[in-house]
């Protein structure tokens, strides 16, 4: 990351457009032009090849890959490019096609390797809006930056959202961490947040094989403060994997990799094929 104090503020003039973002050392508006992002204070953050742009502060990096590791988003964008998830993508977009209003700014927090981001982002534009992703894990974000071209993608923690107060109309969190209070400070008033969620039994047959007692997840309709919730939209849907590899590689995207014991993965990986059924909830919730 490049941030040249000052020497460079001049050139803010020539910036070409507003970003979504604001910059992480100030908090003012950040431009687009040739040479990156730049606030008119002169902060300077570069984008990167792949088209992203790292806003994380210098004392929130970390010496080690923060997010998600390589051969997680490796395993994610496989299971995610056969298509096995798209019912959920076109349920999500289809809300969002809904509740978003002309020139809806969107932020899709924890966006990932932009697989459902890149759905947005066409629903937004056909709406004249704008979209932004935001993701720690600077791997995902690469492939983020890749899939959504129209999309600004950044590398940033959704707990401190490189975004001004009130500045989107929709957020959107799929099964990222919940950041509500940040969520909340960035939304305008009356603005939704579209929250994705696994079922109770989302993934089940999987669980029978990883473990000697499954245990159903625990559904909420939780009441956030400062939000209202306005819908919960049920989705379920079958699929089927045929291969050892794709079910690991789905296995590998669930929370259940980090505390399934050796004797339930060893389980999982003879596992030649396996019929599943995915069950999501999207909650709909208004800022108030
Ligand atoms: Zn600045």
């Amino acid at each position: 990351m490049d941030r040249r104090r000052g020497k460079e503020a001049a050139d803010v003039k020539d910036a070409k457009r507003e970003s979504i973002f604001s910059c992480p050392v100030c908090g003012e508006a950040l431009m687009i032009g040739e040479g990156g992002y730049r606030c008119a204070s002169g902060h300077c953050f570069d984008r990167a090849k792949e088209g992203y742009v790292n806003l994380l502060p210098a004392n929130r990096q970390h010496a080690s890959t923060p997010g998600d590791d390589k051969e997680m988003v490796r395993a994610r964008t496989a299971f995610l490019d056969s298509g096995r998830y798209a019912p959920l993508k076109e349920a999500l977009c289809g809300l969002a096609a809904r509740y978003a209003g002309e020139g809806t700014v969107l932020l899709d927090a924890g966006c990932g390797e932009g697989y459902y981001t890149e759905g947005l982002s066409r629903v937004i534009e056909e709406k004249g809006g704008r979209t932004g992703g935001a993701d720690l894990s600077k791997t995902a974000v690469k492939k983020a930056a890749k899939r959504c071209r129209e999309a600004e993608i950044a590398v940033a923690s959704v707990y401190h959202l490189p975004l001004a107060e009130g500045s989107v109309e929709m957020v959107t969190d799929c099964f990222s961490p919940l950041a509500k209070e940040e969520y909340r400070r960035v939304l305008k008033d009356s603005g939704r947040f579209l929250y994705v969620v696994p079922g109770a039994r989302h993934l089940w047959e999987m669980k029978e094989i990883l473990y000697d007692k499954p245990y159903e997840n625990e559904v909420r309709e939780e009441a956030y403060e400062g939000f209202r919730l306005l819908e919960t939209v049920n989705l379920d849907f079958g699929f089927r994997l045929e291969k050892a590899e794709e079910i690991m590689a789905l296995f590998r995207m669930t929370p259940y990799t980090w505390k399934t014991p050796k004797e339930g993965v060893e389980r999982l990986a003879e596992q030649k094929e396996l019929g599943l059924r995915a069950e999501f909830r999207i909650l709909v919730y208004e800022r108030r």
